[in-house]
């Protein structure tokens, strides 16, 4: 493998050393060998990048520049993205661990329609005229939130780049983003290609870095207007407390326990697939995984006996190898944690139909992994496993289901899988989640909104509504006297 060059912080368009001198390894979690090392941002890096992104939003030519350029210039992000999109899938795959195939079909295509949509959606910013009382003209200007902190996790590195720097940059907000420590690698590259379309100095800073020193920082530091966040409900909550401080904006994409609900009047095969995409997607790592399996009663037994032969037939292994179906876990941390979940579910009753444990030798590899018998109170119900562990729920009725599938902390999104279209759109409304997903799983769009109901969190991405999160609205009044 070629050599890669360390990462480094960037900031007002030049790349940087961290303040500190210090760096952090990358690693590769398939071979767990070392990629390279990456500048380690911590709070003087983040004070750097704010107050270069204070200045550009408040002097340089982002200000001035029609919203017409804006989208010309993140139309030339997309381009640029899909001209390298090779590159990126496969340094995506060497730095999370995911499957080459799905960097390729899903990340790659994803990421450069969601730059294409905001580009495209940057003329389009507006506000009312509105008709009031009075001898007055009353209308309203949709104004850019401002300086806006950036947080992001490490299971889609580049995508959540994509969905965070998409409206934030269409609205003409300007940013400092954080990514995870585990993957800062394709953010990077990306900045190169931001600089290469012609965004000017300060417009988006990039400091790699470590949750409690640079990501604390940012989410506390005074002159950033608005804190976008993804990553656990946990570590959402401390972000909200730091933002809290100055009463900053905060829009938080957290955690979910899904229920992928499979009706006995499903088209069976259909639901297996969409059982299988819904929990081994990108090893399960995935905050809208149908980690909860309801299966009516009378089909349980069928259902999960083609669940365990297509689970068992699954590749993985390599996931540069473009017929892989699942990669590594991203961390041996995550590897641990995961594997301490079936033995935690094994202890509260649950049996393991198939895997529960490392699928090879070296690398953070998990075999697809199904546990039945499980009851929706046990911690493997109720906590968010983040890896490719389903499990398998019986259900009686339509009132048993609708009170477990609502039971749970979570509100991110839903399956449902019916012929009947009378319960499938009942059964939609009555779940209390951001998307629901009917004969489907999985699926997205970058015009289509994202988030979450309860502690999923909270403001939608994706989508116009996304727009909501980086403008704030001012109402002028002129007399008319
Ligand atoms: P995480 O530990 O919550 O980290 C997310 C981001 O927050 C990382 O950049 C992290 O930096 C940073 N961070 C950690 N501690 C912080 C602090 N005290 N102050 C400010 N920032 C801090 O989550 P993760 O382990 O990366 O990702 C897995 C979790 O994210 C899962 O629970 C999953 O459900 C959730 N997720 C949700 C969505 C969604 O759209 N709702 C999407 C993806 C993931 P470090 O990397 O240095 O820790
Ligand atoms: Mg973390």
């Amino acid at each position: 493998m070629k050599e890669m060059k360390p990462g480094k912080i960037l900031i007002n368009n030049e790349w940087c050393e961290a303040q500190s001198g210090k760096r952090f390894s990358v690693i590769n979690p398939a071979t767990e060998q070392i990629l390279t090392e990456v500048a380690e941002g911590d709070a003087a890096d983040i004070d750097r990048a704010v107050q270069a992104a204070r200045n550009a939003f408040e002097q340089g030519p982002w200000k001035t520049m029609s919203a017409r350029e804006r989208g010309r210039i993140l139309n030339r992000v997309a381009m640029l993205l899909d001209k390298h999109k090779e590159d990126f899938a496969e340094l995506e795959t060497l730095n999370n661990g995911k499957p080459i195939s799905e960097t390729r079909n899903a990340d790659l295509p994803l990421s450069i329609e969601t730059f294409e949509y905001y580009a495209g959606l940057a003329d389009k910013i507006h506000g009312d005229t509105i008709p009031v009382n009075g001898n007055f003209f009353n209308y309203t200007l949709r104004e850019p939130a401002g300086v806006v902190g950036q947080i992001i996790p490490w299971n889609f590195p580049l995508l959540m780049a994509a969905w965070k720097l998409g409206p934030a940059l269409a609205t003409g907000c300007t940013v400092v983003l954080k990514p995870a420590e585990q993957t800062p690698l394709t953010a990077l590259k990306l900045g190169e290609l931001l600089m290469e379309a012609g965004l000017p100095p300060g417009v988006v800073n990039i400091v790699p870095g470590f949750g409690p020193t640079a990501g604390a920082a940012l989410a506390t530091h005074p002159e950033v207007d608005k804190v976008a966040f993804t990553g656990s409900t946990e570590v959402g909550k401390t972000v909200m407390k730091l933002a809290g401080d100055h009463l900053k904006r905060v829009s938080l994409e957290l955690g979910g326990k899904a229920p992928n609900i499979v009706f006995a009047d499903s088209d069976i095969d259909a639901a297996v697939n969409g059982a299988m995409r819904g929990i081994f997607f990108n090893q399960g790592e995935v905050c809208c995984a149908g980690s909860r399996l309801f299966l009516e009663e009378r089909i349980h037994d069928e259902f999960l006996s083609k669940l365990k032969t297509r689970a068992e037939k699954m590749i993985v292994g390599n996931p540069l190898d473009p017929k892989t179906q699942m990669g590594a876990q991203v961390s041996e941390d995550q590897f641990r944690k995961i594997l301490g979940y079936v033995e935690k579910g094994k202890s509260e009753g649950a049996k393991v139909v198939t895997g529960g444990i490392p699928a090879q030798p070296q690398g953070y590899f998990i075999k697809p992994t199904i546990l039945e018998g499980v009851n929706n109170r046990m911690k493997v119900a109720q906590e968010e496993i983040f890896g490719p562990v389903v499990c398998a729920i019986p259900f009686k009725n339509q009132e048993d289901l609708s009170r477990q599938a609502n039971d749970t902390v979570y509100g991110l999104s839903a399956g449902i899988w019916t012929r009947d279209i009378g319960k499938a759109h009942r059964l939609a409304k009555e779940i209390k989640a951001g998307t629901i997903w009917v004969n489907c799983y999985n699926c997205f769009d970058a015009a289509s909104p994202f988030g979450g109901f309860k502690q999923s969190g909270f403001g939608r991405e994706l989508g116009k509504y996304a727009l909501e999160l980086y403008t704030q609205v001012k109402s002028v009044w002129v007399s008319l006297d």
